[in-house]
C-alpha cells in the first residue's frame, strides 16, 4: 500500500500535492460512517435528497473556475472544458432532484391481489471507482442519482486526482451532506479488493478500462454484489458520401480531440465512404494541423497535454506500431518545444485498415484513424468490427438512411449527425466490451436499487 499518492500538473511535470493514503484503520471508519449513513438515507424523504442535490449543484454553479482550475491543474484539460464539466455536474444534480422522486415512485400493477406495486428502495453503499479523464463528471454522473435513489457513495478515484476527490467530499459537506454519505478512498486495488469483499458495501461500479472492469466485476461476483460497468471505446464516426462536409469535418475534430483526445467516447475511428474520403481527410488533416497546443489554462489553447507521461508514452507507441503497419501519418499539429508536460501531437492516420492496430485498439490519446468504406453496407460492417460497443455516429442528409444505419449500430449510444456526448436525461452505456448497466436517465437512477414487489391480499 502506497502511504501517499502526489499529484503532477501535466502541463510542467511539477508536483502540486501530496495526500496521505488512508490508513486500514481511517478505511474501516469510513465503511462504517457510511453504512451508518445509509440507514438513515434510507428514510429521508425524496424532497430532503433533492434540497441536497440543489444546494450541491448551487456550491458547483458558484465557484466553476475554481473546479474548473483544479481540474485542469491534475488532469491538464482546457480550462473552459473544465468549468464547463464543473456545471455540467450542477445539471446532473439538479435534473436528478427535479426527476428523481418521480421516477422512483410505487408502480402499482394490476393483479390477481388487492393491491400490488413496485418499490425502489436503495440498496445501501455503493464502491464508486473512478477515472481522472473527467474527474467531476464521472463521480457526479453516478454520484447524483445514486444519492437521489437513497445510497451512499463510498470514491475511489484516480491517484492523480485526489485533489479533486477531496473537492468533491467538501463541495458534498458545503452543500449539507451528513458526513457518511460521500466520502472519499485514498486507497490502492489492495485496498479496494477488501472494500468489495466487506458486508458494509452492497454494489460496485467503475469506470475505467476493459482490464479494471474485469478485475473488479470478477471480485464483486465472487461476493454476489451488483456492479455497473463504463469500460473503454473506439467509436466510429461514419460519414456517408451524402453528408453535410462542414459540419462533418467539424464535429470530428471537436469529437476526437475534446478532453485532450482522452475520452471514452471519442470518436476514434472515422470510416468514409470512399467517394468524398479525400476530401474529407485533407480537411480534417488541415483542420488538426491548425490546432493550438500548449498550456490548458491559456485560452487559446485547443489541447494541452495528457494526463500522464505514461500514457502519453502509450500513445506514441500505438502510432509507432500503426505506421510500421502501412498507416500514414496525414497530420501532426506542432506540440510546445522546451517543456517537461507531457504533450501528444494531435495526429491524423489515414491508409488504416481492419486488424491493424489503429483500427483495433482504443487510441487514448489525440490520434484520428481515417479508414475508407466502399459503401453505406460496408461503414456498418468495419463500424462493428470491433471489440467495444459504447458510441457511434454517423453523419448523413438522409435522416431515415441515418437512423437506419443507428438502429443497425452495435453500441449502447447512437447519434445521427451529432458526436457521441452524455446528457443527464438520456441512459448511458455500452455493450461488448464497453461494460454493461447504464448511468444517466430513469435506467441510471435505477441500477442501484432493490426493485421490491409488494403484494397484499
Ligand atoms: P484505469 O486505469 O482502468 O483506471 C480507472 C480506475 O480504476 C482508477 O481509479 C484505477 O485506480 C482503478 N483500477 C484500475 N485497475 C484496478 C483494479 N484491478 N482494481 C481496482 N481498481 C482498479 O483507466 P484510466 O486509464 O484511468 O481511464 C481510461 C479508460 O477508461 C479508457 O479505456 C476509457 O475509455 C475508459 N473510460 C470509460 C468511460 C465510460 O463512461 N465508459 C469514461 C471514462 C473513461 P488505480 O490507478 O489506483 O488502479
Amino acid at each position: 500500500m502506497p502511504t501517499s499518492f502526489t499529484s503532477i500538473n501535466p502541463a510542467t511535470n511539477t508536483p502540486i500535492a501530496t495526500y496521505d493514503a488512508h490508513t486500514d484503520a481511517e478505511v474501516d471508519a469510513r465503511l462504517q460512517r457510511a453504512h451508518e449513513a445509509a440507514i438513515i438515507q434510507k428514510s429521508r424523504p425524496f424532497e430532503e435528497r433533492a434540497a441536497r442535490l440543489h444546494a450541491l449543484a448551487d456550491a458547483l454553479e458558484s465557484r466553476p473556475d475554481e473546479w474548473g482550475a483544479l481540474m485542469t491543474r491534475e488532469m491538464g484539460k482546457p480550462l473552459s472544458q473544465a468549468k464547463g464539466e464543473a456545471e455540467k455536474c450542477a445539471w446532473v444534480c439538479r435534473h436528478y432532484a427535479e426527476h428523481g422522486a418521480d421516477i422512483l415512485s410505487h408502480k402499482t400493477v394490476e393483479t390477481d391481489a388487492q393491491r400490488s406495486y413496485v418499490r425502489y428502495e436503495p440498496l445501501g453503499t455503493v464502491l464508486a471507482i473512478m477515472p481522472w479523464n473527467y474527474p467531476f463528471w464521472q463521480a457526479f454522473r453516478f454520484g447524483a442519482p445514486a444519492l437521489m435513489a437513497g445510497n451512499t457513495m463510498l470514491l475511489k478515484h484516480a491517484p492523480n486526482t485526489m485533489g479533486c476527490a477531496e473537492a468533491i467530499e467538501q463541495l458534498c459537506v458545503e452543500a449539507g451532506f451528513d458526513s457518511g454519505e460521500v466520502q472519499t478512498l485514498r486507497i490502492d486495488e489492495d485496498t479496494v479488493s477488501s472494500c468489495i469483499a466487506d458486508r458494509r458495501v452492497q454494489a460496485v461500479t467503475l469506470t475505467g478500462s476493459v482490464g479494471a472492469g474485469q478485475a473488479v466485476a470478477q471480485q464483486a461476483a465472487a461476493q454476489v454484489k451488483p456492479t455497473v460497468l463504463e469500460l473503454g471505446g473506439s467509436a466510429p464516426f461514419i460519414v456517408l458520401a451524402d453528408a453535410d462536409l462542414d459540419a462533418a469535418v467539424d464535429t470530428a475534430v471537436q469529437a476526437r480531440m475534446q478532453n485532450n483526445g482522452q475520452s471514452c467516447i471519442a470518436a476514434k475511428r472515422f470510416i468514409v465512404e470512399a467517394p468524398i474520403a479525400d476530401a474529407f481527410t485533407e480537411r480534417v488533416a488541415a483542420t488538426v494541423d491548425a490546432l493550438t497546443v500548449g498550456d490548458p489554462t491559456d485560452p487559446a489553447t485547443d489541447i494541452g497535454p495528457m494526463a500522464r507521461a505514461d500514457l502519453r508514452d502509450t500513445v506514441r507507441r500505438q502510432v509507432d506500431r500503426a505506421v510500421n503497419e502501412g498507416a500514414t501519418i496525414a497530420a501532426e499539429a506542432e506540440v510546445p518545444a522546451d517543456t517537461d508536460g507531457f504533450y501528444m501531437p494531435p495526429t491524423v492516420l489515414t491508409d488504416v485498415v481492419p486488424g491493424s492496430v489503429a483500427f483495433v485498439e482504443e487510441i487514448f490519446g489525440p490520434v484520428a484513424s481515417i479508414v475508407v468504406a466502399a459503401d453505406a453496407e460496408d461503414a456498418v460492417d468495419l463500424a462493428n468490427d470491433t471489440q467495444f460497443g459504447l458510441g457511434g455516429a454517423v453523419f448523413t442528409q438522409n435522416i431515415e438512411r441515418g437512423e437506419q444505419i443507428a438502429q443497425q449500430l452495435e453500441v449502447g449510444c447512437a447519434f445521427v449527425n451529432s458526436m457521441v456526448k452524455s446528457d443527464p436525461r438520456l441512459p448511458f452505456g455500452g455493450i461488448k466490451d464497453s461494460g454493461y448497466g447504464r448511468e444517466l436517465g430513469a435506467h441510471g437512477i435505477r441500477e442501484f436499487v432493490n426493485v421490491k414487489t409488494v403484494w397484499v391480499e
